[in-house]
């Protein structure tokens, strides 16, 4: 439905800036902004009526399954959890009742819910010449072990079977590593950032040691500033989150939908949801930037299609059309390919990954120009493995 244009320069002061200024009371005209102890919420009819898309709100502790979703927008009271597009999605606040009315925090319309359902009107977004793919961990770093093999090992090799395929389509591509070796992390978002017009994206498996049965794929963008990650358990109203944010998170908002509607349509594999996280990775990127979680090496049967290279192609194919989608939208103006639409095209016509191993090397050329030998040197290993905490949070079970 297509939007008035009044409608529009409202949006645009209502998502440009959370803070308070005169436009809030051209905003109010259109967007009823409900203040609830000093938050700004809009509630889900208001939500509704300016998407032109029907809304649904579950009971509280009800299950919601993003497969079987046909409405775009579903919500669970009392709850961050969140079905858009039919993929699980994470607010950053719970959605509330007052007055009968959900509510639905500002922040959330403005940076969760904009994005994910508009994602080709994000401003720039699309703007990629360069992918930098960071294959998680490397050299003493393992990452997590199935019987099987290393997380590093697994993430490597998705990443050079990415990489041709990326370059077929015109992209240039920069890994942040190309062999078996440890590249700090801090290293790694100095590539991106020094690289034109790039885009990151760092793949892991998956693992914990709280749920033998804990399966699916996740992806991670950079928690907004004043809101708490996905795996912080309060979330009360009156918590305060100082951390900055990013001034690319709804670009990297966009591309996480790309990638993984097209990851969990070709791989049946469960969702657990698009979420924001302050991974160093994602916290010292200034470019949209993704982390993507692909399966748990934990679990019995994920562990062993990982394993399985032919899996780990079509992962890399998905992967690839995923960042495909994220280069055309600002060219086709319409949102992503959505998981629904992947699923009904696999049927007749499966992913094709194009499977060209690349050479081992220390380290690209280009890189070693970009930000010095001295960079790529082994870190002395000083502590114990808690690294992981710092990079990745227990998964939450939805
Ligand atoms: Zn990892």
């Amino acid at each position: 439905m297509p939007l008035p244009t009044k409608c529009c320069s409202v949006l645009a002061c209502l998502f440009g800036s959370l803070a308070l200024t005169s436009s809030i009371a051209i905003a109010a005209a259109e967007w009823q902004v409900i203040k609830v102890s000093g938050h700004d919420y809009l509630s889900v009819d208001n939500i509704s009526k300016f998407y032109g898309l029907p809304v649904e709100v579950v009971p509280s502790g009800a299950k919601i399954q993003s497969e079987a979703a046909d409405h775009p927008l579903e919500f669970v009271s009392g709850s961050r959890e969140a079905v858009i597009n039919g993929a699980r999605s994470w607010l950053c606040f719970p959605v509330i009742e007052q007055d009968g009315k959900f509510l639905i925090s500002r922040t959330d319309v403005a940076k969760t819910i904009e994005p994910l359902v508009r994602p080709h009107r994000v401003a720039d977004v699309g703007k990629v010449q360069t992918v930098v793919l960071d294959p998680g961990h490397g050299g003493h770093d393992k990452g997590q072990m199935s019987r099987y093999g290393a997380e590093k090992d697994f993430a490597l090799d998705v990443a050079r079977k990415l990489r041709p395929i990326l370059q077929a389509k015109g992209l240039r591509v920069i890994m942040t590593r190309e062999g078996d070796y440890f590249v700090p992390l801090e290293v790694r978002a100095k590539i991106a950032n020094s690289a034109r017009d790039s885009i990151f994206v760092s793949i892991h498996f998956n693992a914990t040691n709280d749920d033998p049965n804990a399966t699916g794929f996740e992806i991670f963008s950079f928690t907004p500033r004043g809101a708490p990650s996905t795996s912080d358990a309060t979330v009360g109203a009156n918590s305060v989150y100082m951390q900055p944010g990013s001034s690319v998170d709804a670009q990297s908002m966009a591309l996480s939908a790309c990638i993984y509607h097209s990851v969990l349509g070709h791989l049946r594999e469960y969702d657990r949801g698009i979420k924001r996280a302050r991974f160093a990775v994602l916290r010292l990127t200034k470019v949209p930037a993704v982390l993507i979680e692909c399966g748990f090496l934990t679990e019995r049967g994920e562990s062993k299609l990982i394993s399985n290279k032919d899996w780990r192609a079509k992962l890399a194919g998905a992967i690839g059309i995923g960042i495909e989608n994220y280069r055309a939208l600002p060219v086709k103006k319409q949102p992503p390919t959505l998981v629904a639409d992947y699923r009904r095209e696999a049927k007749s016509s499966p992913v094709d990954a194009v499977i060209q191993e690349g050479t081992v090397k220390e380290a690209d050329a280009s890189l070693l120009e970009l930000v010095g030998r001295s960079a790529f040197l082994a870190q002395p290993q000083t502590s114990t493995p808690a690294k992981r905490s710092s990079l990745e949070s227990a998964p939450i079970i939805p």
